[in-house]
């Protein structure tokens, strides 16, 4: 069963907007400086069961003021099989937008995912992917939602569509000079 590490039922740090956080157990990459080390272990925290994910999906109900859902980790694509059908339950129940951090790159989920059509179908359920490992020597603290300059923010939609990778632009200004203070943000 997937374990999940922690819940924060409010957050601006983990995408955008005020988010309901989800940290689920389990990671293979082992980033140097990896900010959670202890969520490597798939069997760390507790295990999220039917009641824990029906109290999660009340917990995002009652709240007028999350824009949205973030799964993170950990690396919630450690265990797609058992990662998807929580997403499609959280998703479907809330009907809110999905964010998710994955250590592996959207190339690296498209290769896995000629084996594991699960992959496949939990890039369609999300709105916007943060992928790619931490790197220590790219860590930046001018990116906002991501930890090193590496990572990429990722509409997997749109990128599946179009057969190549697509970035949410409004994360990416093109003139920083030129931008309002709203886009300025996400720099
Ligand atoms: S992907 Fe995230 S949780 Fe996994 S080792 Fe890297 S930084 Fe740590």
């Amino acid at each position: 069963m997937l374990h999940y590490l922690y819940t924060y039922p409010e957050t601006i740090v983990d995408g955008e907007g005020i988010r309901y956080s989800i940290y689920l157990a389990g990671c293979s990459h082992r980033c140097k400086g990896c900010h959670n080390p202890e969520s490597w272990n798939p069997k760390a925290g507790k295990p999220l069961t039917q009641e824990v994910l029906e109290q999660i999906v009340q917990e995002i109900n009652a709240n007028p003021l999350l824009d949205g859902v973030t799964f993170s980790g950990g690396d919630p694509f450690y265990n797609p099989e058992e990662f998807l059908p929580v997403l499609k339950e959280v998703s479907q129940r809330t009907g809110m937008n999905i964010w998710c951090y994955t250590g592996f790159t959207y190339e690296n989920l498209l290769k896995l995912g000629e084996a594991n059509p699960k992959i496949i179908e939990l890039l369609k359920q999300i709105d916007v992917l943060v992928d790619g490992p931490f790197i220590l020597d790219k860590k930046s603290y001018d990116c906002v939602f991501r930890g090193s300059t590496n990572q990429r923010i990722i509409d997997p939609k749109e990128s599946l569509k179009k057969k190549k990778v697509c970035l949410v632009e409004k994360y990416y200004p093109k003139d920083k000079k030129k931008n309002n203070k709203r886009e300025r943000m996400y720099i």
